[in-house]
């Protein structure tokens, strides 16, 4: 078992947080909790939270910090949990985190490591935008991983589709809500002790085995 293993991924959108969160969780039984997957499965649903979420979501903005929290809180409490966990885009301002220090505490537990995956915007642009996603949360991408079938999931067979929020336009957005909000807790959790850095413009082989060096 990992020596580390109540993690935190935080980095740009389209950093391939998701996917080394999938490479690790083949492995190891984390839970993986994803905000942004939780929020898409709620307007899926059509629930009172999904419709709210969505008009930020499709901007390219966050959503309102206490609405995360209380989602990431109830789902730290479930049973999987204790053998670990990855947030994978949680938190994402210096409020959220201090939210989930509470929740933590209030759990019983705290974070072992923080990974932070560094790229460059220009390489993020590219990924997101040629990004094609699948409702069983599958990622794939027309540039640097395609799927086997031309717009078809390699897992589910399911149709692929782009993120709304994946056209340039919102992915700009989504990066300057990055640089303005989400950038500072690099600093919050290298004061803390717990921050590690991978370098995500490495081929997925090489990154996934910097990510376990740093969990070892
Ligand atoms: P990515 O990391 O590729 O940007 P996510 O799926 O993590 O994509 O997030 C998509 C959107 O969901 C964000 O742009 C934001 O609107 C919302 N979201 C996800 N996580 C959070 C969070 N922790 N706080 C606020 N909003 C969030
Ligand atoms: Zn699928």
């Amino acid at each position: 078992m990992l020596k580390r293993k109540n993690l935190v991924f935080l980095g740009p959108p389209g950093a391939g947080k998701g996917t080394l969160s999938t490479m690790l969780l083949d492995e190891y039984p984390l839970a993986h909790i994803s905000t942004g997957d939780i929020l898409r499965k709620e307007i899926a649903n059509q629930t009172e939270l999904g419709l709210k979420a969505k008009e930020y979501m499709n901007k390219g903005q966050l959503v309102p910090d206490e609405v995360v929290a209380g989602m990431v809180a109830s789902r730290l409490k479930d049973q999987d949990c204790e053998n670990g966990f990855i947030l994978d885009g949680f938190p994402r301002t210096v409020n959220q985190a201090e939210l989930l220090e509470k929740a933590l505490q209030n759990a019983g537990k705290s974070l072992d490591a923080v990974i932070y995956f560094n790229a460059d915007d220009e390489l993020l642009l590219k990924r997101l935008t040629a990004r094609l996603s699948c409702k069983c949360g599958a990622v794939f991408n027309k540039l640097f991983s395609p799927p086997k079938q031309e717009n078809i999931c390699d897992k589910c067979d399911g149709e692929l589709y782009q993120r709304p929020d994946d056209s340039l336009e919102t992915a700009l957005d989504r990066l300057k809500v990055y640089y303005d909000q989400t950038q500072p807790l690099i600093g919050y959790y290298q004061s803390k002790g717990l921050l590690s850095e991978i370098d995500s413009a490495l081929p997925q082989p090489q990154a996934y085995a910097m990510l376990l060096k740093g969990l070892n």
